[in-house]
């Protein structure tokens, strides 16, 4: 038995023979041109069939994986056409008088190199993009075809790392893992593998030798373990291990279209976060009742310039349509701290998490706000849109957020722009102060979302960024789960609704917490709603509800 350890990046365990994938390598010619315009042309014609191919293979992800997988493809072509890309390969063809395929290879190498120096671990994995897109390039060049699986049964795929588009090209249906050499976590083999659900190792290094190829190996996705050859003791364990997955994934199944109700009849609303729309997929695909927080700043995060009005409508828009009329909670701008973005231009500050941050930001700059709010009201007509403030400390800041609505509403009526009547305003509760003035704020809002991340860091004055106090920042906290009693509490003495879409949402030895105190909603990543349901459906919350907020208010219960 041969036991290799990698970094698992997609869960779930598979057993299989090893197949080392070979990639069909054109040999690179190198040569002077004479006729460099005719030289030229080649490129081109090689260009436009690669970002055809790619097109295609777009279409092909978006059926197989969804919109984010498509997206992939969508960068690639626009990669195949970049201007100081392309212009890099003219120098080569008509300055230095290169073949094209040469003058690709060089400038692919040229990019790789700089995006491979970037500190950004985003950026060092583009390096390998633009060496898929060039090679493709190559291949339209050269005819030679890109390589794929030739075994008659399915297999654990074995790679130096597999391109994005090698990867949605194979025959899914005959891979049951991926195993890579090198690889990241945010390279798009793991996004793609975790999209479709194939367990994935990645960073093995050197240690699966090409002579293991076609014995049985077994992957554990979770632990990112590969054993090849196992002997019988950890064959039998990884095997139950599978079998008890597979269990677990088919009861969770039956829990589609189930309510989510406690076995005396007490129901809560499970939705989803997300931070684009392309999540949504996910979201239905799990079916949760809607979204609790789509957090907005990754719109402004993955943009260099402030995004326009219509670029943030038609997001909006699409996670309101694509929702099919369940409700979508949008929250607005919540950056500063630790989400900074370098076209605000915010001045450094001493103390950022308690400095110029989200609600904040909004209010010391309307515009920014107001552009946000039109996108957002303009969008309410396709859909049921909530929106809600973050870092909310005082009510001023409520009712100057609110006013700001209504003038957008005024604009959009003289303007004649349709947007929703029906459009719920609430407030994160991510403060102290909120807390405390939770009977106050509920008079201003349709609802409360409470922000448990922060809320903790806050409630204890304990860095969520720092990983060195670990053990200080506690969500159990009772002063943590005693202010969401308030909360809840204060919303509920004002006739509005109260869910939780911080992290500790999903932690299930809380669920009957919740249920008891009486929270409305939990918001939690789609993969965490059926398990959450089930949970919820397996507890009679009437037996435990007394002790729980007894032990809650108790003086026992200090931690
Ligand atoms: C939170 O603070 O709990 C929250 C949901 O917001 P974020 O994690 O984005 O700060
Ligand atoms: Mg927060």
């Amino acid at each position: 038995m041969i036991s290799v350890q990698g970094k698992g990046v997609s869960g779930g365990v598979a057993i299989g023979p090893l197949y080392c994938y070979q990639r069909a390598k054109s040999t690179i010619r190198r040569y002077e041109v004479e006729d460099v315009d005719a030289e030229w042309d080649r490129f081109k014609a090689a260009q436009t069939k690669a970002i055809e191919q790619l097109g295609e293979l777009a279409e092909k992800a978006r059926e197989e994986a969804g919109d984010e997988a498509a997206l992939l493809f969508e960068t690639h072509q626009m990669m195949a056409e970049d201007m100081e890309y392309e212009e890099a390969i003219q120098t080569a063809i008509r300055d230095k008088k290169l073949n094209a395929e040469a003058a690709v290879t060089d400038t692919a190498a040229q990019f790789a190199a700089r995006f491979a120096a970037m500190e950004d671990a985003y950026f060092q994995a583009r390096a390998a993009d633009v060496k898929d897109v060039s090679d493709r390039i190559i291949s339209a060049l050269t005819g030679v075809v890109r390589g794929g699986i030739d075994s008659p049964v399915p297999v654990i795929l074995a790679a130096d790392d597999l391109s994005p588009s090698e990867t949605v090209q194979l025959d899914k249906s005959r891979i049951l893992g991926f195993v890579t050499e090198g690889g990241s976590d945010s390279g798009h083999t793991a996004i793609l593998a975790r999209t479709m659900g194939i367990p994935a190792i990645i960073g093995v290094g050197d240690q699966l030798k090409p002579e293991y190829e076609g014995r049985e190996v077994i992957i554990d996705g979770s632990t990112g373990n590969v054993v090849i050859d196992a002997d019988e003791d950890a064959r039998s364990c990884l095997l139950r291990k599978m079998e008890e997955q597979k269990k677990m994934r088919e009861l969770l199944e039956q829990l589609k279209g189930q309510p989510n109700e406690t076995k005396d009849g007490q129901s809560i609303r499970v939705y989803c976060n997300i931070g684009s729309p392309d999540d949504v997929p996910a979201v239905l695909a799990n079916d949760a009742g809607g979204v609790g927080l789509f957090r907005s700043e990754f719109l402004y995060l993955n943009c260099d310039d402030y995004p326009t009005e219509d670029y943030q409508f038609e997001a909006y828009k699409k996670a309101l349509s694509d929702m099919g009329g369940k409700e979508v909670v949008i929250r607005t701008l919540d950056i500063g701290a630790d989400k900074q973005i370098g076209y605000f231009d915010l001045p450094k500050e001493e103390n950022p998490a308690m400095g110029n941050r989200a609600l904040r930001i909004c209010l010391n700059r309307p515009e920014i706000f107001h552009t946000q709010l039109r996108a957002l009201f303009r969008a309410s007509a396709f859909g049921k849109l909530g929106i809600m403030f973050p870092m909310v400390t005082s009510v001023w800041e409520v009712k100057e957020a609110r006013k700001m609505c209504e003038r957008v509403k005024e604009e959009l009526t003289k303007e004649g722009i349709p947007f929703s009547d029906h459009v719920e305003i609430g407030i994160m509760i991510e403060t102290p102060a909120a807390v405390l003035m939770s009977d106050r704020l509920a008079k201003e809002v349709d609802f409360f979302s409470c922000g448990t991340n922060d809320l903790t860091q806050y409630m204890l004055a304990c860095d969520r960024q720092n990983a060195d106090l670990g053990r200080f920042y506690n969500p159990h906290h009772p002063a943590v789960l005693r202010a969401l009693k308030m909360v809840c509490d204060n919303a509920h003495r004002n006739g509005i609704w109260v869910g939780i879409c911080g992290e500790l949402g999903v932690d299930l030895s809380l669920t009957e917490t919740f249920l008891a105190i009486g929270i409305d909603e939990l918001s939690v990543s789609p993969h965490s709603v059926l398990p959450l349901r089930q949970k919820i459906r397996e507890t009679t919350i009437f037996d435990v509800k007394q002790k729980i907020l007894e032990d809650l208010l108790s003086d026992e219960n200090t931690i």
